[in-house]
């Protein structure tokens, strides 16, 4: 059963909150780093990096609505690195998904019991480009805060969000230590910190590190507004599947190359991609590899397990200068392929049929 507390938010700065708390459990947990994003002088804004003092927890914001790379490759290297050492990493739902769908990979390997990972409610990011401009005339704090504010009414307002997040299958993490729950939460006053269940509190002890136990109204709200964003935005995904359906772009093999033959080959869209294993080695930045002696069939088959298990971050689509909607291209065909094998990429308990 989860445990549910209550961080109590001072001054209206939930990240202040969340800051003092990640440098308590950094103590009581005697962790030996910590990796999350944290935020970045000029232009970047934030980045997902180690820490490995926690006086560094000062810049520590996983709030801030931009996302340069989804990090669950590098928290799988970070673990692969620091075995033996006792760490915690915060990440957005869909990089969850994606680190969940590494774990379950035969060569990766690590101690469950001495790594803790944090999962932060996410109702979505802008594209790099958005969230520069917005800077310019807004200010970092008070996108945060904006964002933080429609999350807590339910997302409500229309926010310019990226594609992927339109239509994001889940804003709540899933199969996280701890969960940092700000959607549905008058985040101003409070943060919600679920964890997971009692021998995960027994370890953590977040009991001692946390103000109050959440009511069951608190708790249940935040489920409720998970579960209406959720609804909403399979709504917007049918309705932007049908679009590009009803425009032939997936259903006619001419449209569709039509769509993908602005494409360069650069290959950044699958460098960006944490769950892509090099599928396509030799075919894209370069000639053609025509020594290759992998069947035709083995390539369909690894496309195919790669597009099921698309945590749908769509980092994809934001590293392609080339404009290729990669986002509603993958999600569209990975829904498909997923509802044919009874599929739910990042549940933590179910195997992927071909494991
Ligand atoms: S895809 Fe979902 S989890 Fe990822 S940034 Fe967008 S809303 Fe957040
Ligand atoms: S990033 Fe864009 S241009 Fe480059 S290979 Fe991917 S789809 Fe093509
Ligand atoms: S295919 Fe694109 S959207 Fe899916 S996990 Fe990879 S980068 Fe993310």
């Amino acid at each position: 059963m989860n445990v549910n507390r209550v961080l109590e938010v001072h001054e209206g700065v939930p990240v202040r909150r969340l800051r003092e708390f990640m440098g308590t459990l950094w103590r009581e947990a005697n962790l030996n780093a910590v990796m999350a994003p944290f935020e970045k002088p000029a232009s970047s804004f934030v980045i997902f990096k180690e820490c490995n003092n926690p006086v560094e927890l000062e810049q520590l914001n996983p709030f801030i609505p931009v996302m340069h790379a989804n990090a669950a490759l590098s928290a799988i290297d970070f673990i692969g690195k620091r075995e033996g050492q006792r760490v915690a990493i915060i990440l957005r739902p869909c990089e969850l998904r994606a680190f969940t769908e590494l774990k379950k990979r035969p060569s990766v390997q690590f101690d469950v019991d001495s790594t803790i990972i944090i999962g932060v409610d996410c109702l979505g990011t802008f594209s790099r480009e958005d969230f520069s401009s917005l800077v310019e005339v807004e200010g970092i704090e008070y996108i945060t805060a904006d964002v933080l504010r429609n999350a807590a009414e339910g997302g409500l307002r229309p926010q310019h969000f990226r594609t992927a997040c339109q239509i994001c299958d889940w804003s709540g993490p899933k199969g996280a230590d701890i969960t940092i729950g700000t959607i549905g939460v008058n985040s101003d006053q409070f943060l919600l910190v679920i964890v997971k269940d009692e021998n995960t509190e027994d370890q953590l002890k977040v009991t001692a590190l946390t103000d109050d136990k959440a009511s069951e109204y608190q708790v249940s709200h935040r489920e409720i507004v998970v579960g209406a964003i959720a609804d909403t935005r399979a709504d917007m995904r049918e309705h932007l599947f049908s679009e590009v359906n009803g425009m032939g772009r997936f259903d006619e093999l001419g449209s569709f190359l039509a769509w993908m033959a602005n494409c360069s080959l650069c290959g950044r869209c699958l460098s960006a991609c944490p769950l892509y294993r090099g599928e396509f080695k030799g075919k894209f930045g370069q000639v053609l590899d025509t020594s290759s002696d992998r069947h035709v069939l083995s390539e369909l088959v690894n496309l195919g397990r790669w597009i099921a298990l698309c945590s749908g971050c769509g980092m994809c689509e934001q590293s392609c200068d080339r404009n290729v909607p990669l986002t509603l291209l993958l999600s569209s065909l990975s829904h498909r392929i997923r509802r044919e094998l009874n599929y739910s990429p990042g549940d933590p308990i179910q195997q992927a049929p071909w494991l």
